[in-house]
């Protein structure tokens, strides 16, 4: 297509902009390609085409967004995890890839055929929709304290067709209370309140209820281990992903709790970022 300089930009001058302002020609050419729902191959087939002054402005708009930090994420407002694409915003942690790590190993364990798997603080609902999923004779339920996040997890839900999936409002076990699992996974709030990581990167748009937890981290996964006993068959498990320094402390928690088989896993990292244990 023939290129027009006088009355606007094309694709290739636009990306190569935002690419200099980003500093990433990787998150210009994402955020274009998700702006005209198209894949990066394709924008460089047409790098030469003439850019719509809409989609131009719009583009810019994105651009600003990612340039004062804001998470790719929650501009294009989606994350892969596990293979799918999740839906994000400012309500819902991002997911990452260390949690599949979790659902990895929850995946492997071995509980009844028509297993009954709880997740506590679903958010965006990556774990628990994945379980449905990928194991879909289990009866998995999920519980958030945040009534916006479970609107986040509900989308998400119908659009993957987890079907299945149960959804409920409220804290920790509260919406459980009276329930009995054979597996319980989390991806609980574990960042210690004076954390300097919470001022940086993407953490800093994130929800504050999904991130913190007390003066070391530690106080949902306290509670979590506390009441799990209550609310797990005899040899279901109960996984939790955790900070990079918190193996120890979580096992010493688990064992203190009654579980037995306690383990923590590594993740790509290197890092002891699960652990695992299961009800007597
Ligand atoms: N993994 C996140 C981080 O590094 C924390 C997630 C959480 O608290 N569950 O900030």
């Amino acid at each position: 297509m023939p290129q027009d300089q006088e009355t606007g930009s094309t694709f290739k001058m636009l990306l190569d902009d935002a690419a200099a302002r980003l500093g990433s020609r990787l998150e210009a050419d994402v955020l274009l390609a998700h702006l005209l729902a198209c894949d990066r191959a394709w924008l460089y087939g047409h790098g030469t085409d003439a850019c719509p002054p809409a989609v131009e402005s719009s583009y810019m708009k994105l651009v600003e967004r990612r340039v004062v930090g804001e998470p790719i994420a929650y501009v294009t407002g989606t994350r892969e995890f596990y293979g799918r694409t999740f839906q994000v915003d400012r309500q819902v942690l991002i997911p990452r890839p260390e949690t599949e790590l979790l659902v990895e190993l929850a995946l492997e364990l071995d509980p009844p055929t028509r297993a009954r798997a709880l997740d506590i603080g679903t958010g965006s609902g990556c774990i628990a929709i994945t379980l449905c999923l990928d194991q879909p004779r289990w009866e998995v339920t999920a519980v958030d304290r945040s009534e916006a996040a479970l609107q986040i997890a509900r989308f998400n839900r119908d659009a993957l067709g987890a079907r299945s999936l149960e959804l409920r409002h409220g804290n920790l076990f509260e919406p459980v209370s009276d329930r009995h699992f054979d597996l319980i996974v989390s991806n609980p709030p574990y960042v210690a309140a004076g954390d300097e990581h919470l001022a940086q990167g993407d953490v800093r748009f994130e929800p504050g209820m999904a991130l913190v937890a007390g003066d070391d981290g530690l106080d949902i996964i306290r509670r979590i281990v506390a009441a799990a006993p209550d609310h797990l068959e005899p040899g279901g498990w109960l996984a939790l992903e955790h900070g990079h320094d918190q193996a120890a402390p979580v096992r010493k928690l688990m064992e203190s709790a009654g579980f037995d088989q306690v383990e923590s896993h590594r993740d790509l990292a290197g890092i002891e970022r699960v652990s695992l244990g299961r009800a007597r």
